[in-house]
């Protein structure tokens, strides 16, 4: 991004604080009946006031048409490139659960499949089977199996059939080619390196493989070895320190938001539940820091769901908690998304998303609401989700001029 060209030169550290509020997956599309959002359906006293003190506009989270994961609409919200910056699945499955990635790890999602002592894939996903059970396989795997060639294994259930797993060494790297045959009655790929540097992943890997099979062929279950899919490593990537000068916390309730802030260096708040537990984490840490992002979940939970009125219910939930930051000094603060996720479609969508930054050196527009429509009229126009942070840096007055 030309961003990374410019920014060094002008970038400064300044007592002032941002707060970037992320309602996941708030964007949504027109109930049938009343042809409002969930947004023009609550009813958000403080938003309203906030959007009518604020400069406003829509943002795009990817691209125009691209529907998001919340990986790439998260990495882009922190400012980088959400298609050069990609977190490989494996990575993503891991932070989701919460299990620690360091920068030289390798990170994998596994699948327990059903499969023939000659290595033939009868089930991909072994009956489904519980979450029980494989939290049982789980831990008998993970006595007979901590290291290996120097390598520390780590496995974690997921849920049903699926399983996380870190390795932890020396000399590792991603490239390596998969087992999973992807059609089932086909035997097990050999896992391959692609390149010399995972010639290391590839053996331990293949050594996991064997093990596993070795230790569930004897045991009842429908689960007799594990598929490696997602094999990726942390991007390489500038922290918020380096990139922004900024000291970030992370204040969210859900592993895998967690997990992309640690990625991009932020200290992450631990044991908070609700949306009033954030803000007082909020509240308490308020002095240690000059950048707090701040993750509510539920929004795109419901949305899922496709429960249109829960999700109304969470953002007038989340109204209500967050008025308190109207007593709370902020040099910046922006409220958006980090994609939609409209009850119609009970999936993320691509609809750009309404946004508002509030700063003393914000214009005020027309837009008097925190919604899709209202946004549109604001000043901002739309925008990519990947400029926001420089704008909240701008607004903050945390950037020089550029040039003489
Ligand atoms: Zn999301």
């Amino acid at each position: 991004m030309d961003y990374e060209k410019v920014i060094p030169g002008i970038i400064k550290k300044t007592d002032s604080k941002i707060l970037l509020i992320v309602l996941d997956g708030v964007g949504g599309l027109p109930h049938s009946e009343t042809g409002k959002t969930e947004l023009e359906t609550a009813s958000t006293p403080f938003l309203d006031e906030m959007a009518s003190k604020s400069s406003c506009g829509l943002t795009i989270p990817v691209l125009n048409g691209i529907t998001p994961g919340s990986g790439p609409g998260h990495i882009a919200l922190f400012g980088y490139d959400p298609i050069e910056t990609q977190i490989g699945r494996g990575v993503l499955e891991c932070l989701g659960i919460g299990a620690t990635v360091g920068k030289d790890d390798i990170a994998i999602r596994g699948n327990f499949a059903t499969i023939t002592p000659d290595r033939i894939v009868t089930d991909r996903r072994a009956g489904r089977i519980s979450t029980e059970e494989n939290q049982e396989i789980v831990s008998l795997l993970s006595e007979k199996i901590k290291e290996i060639k120097g390598v520390k294994v780590s496995i974690y259930t997921v849920k049903e059939h699926r399983c996380a797993i870190v390795l932890k060494g020396s000399g590792l790297a991603p490239y390596v080619s998969e087992n999973d045959p992807q059609k089932e009655g086909q035997p097990l790929k050999p896992i391959k390196a692609l390149d010399r540097s995972s010639d290391k992943t590839a053996e331990v890997l293949s050594e996991i493989e064997k093990k596993v099979m070795e230790i569930l062929m004897p045991v009842d279950t429908k689960a007799k070895g594990l598929l490696f899919r997602g094999i990726s490593k942390l991007p390489d990537i500038k922290t918020f320190s380096e990139k922004y000068k900024l000291n970030a916390a992370c204040i969210a309730t859900y592993p895998m938001y967690k997990g992309i802030a640690k990625v991009v260096g932020m200290d992450v708040i631990d044991g908070l539940e609700t949306i009033e537990s954030e803000i007082n984490a909020l509240k308490g840490i308020y002095n240690q820091y000059d950048f707090f992002f701040l993750h509510i979940k539920k929004t795109d939970s419901y949305g899922e769901d496709g429960n249109f009125e829960a999700k109304v219910k969470t953002i007038e939930e989340a109204d209500r908690c967050l008025s308190v930051i109207k007593n709370m000094k902020f040099g910046a603060i922006a409220i958006t998304g980090d994609h939609s996720t409209p009850a119609l479609l009970k999936s993320h969508s691509w609809h750009p998303l309404p946004l508002l930054i509030n700063s003393p050196y914000a214009i005020q527009d027309d837009a008097k609401r925190l919604t899709e429509r209202e946004c549109a009229k604001g000043i901002l126009g739309r925008i990519y989700s990947k400029e926001i942070m420089y704008l909240l840096l701008a607004y903050s007055l945390k950037l020089d001029k550029f040039g003489a």
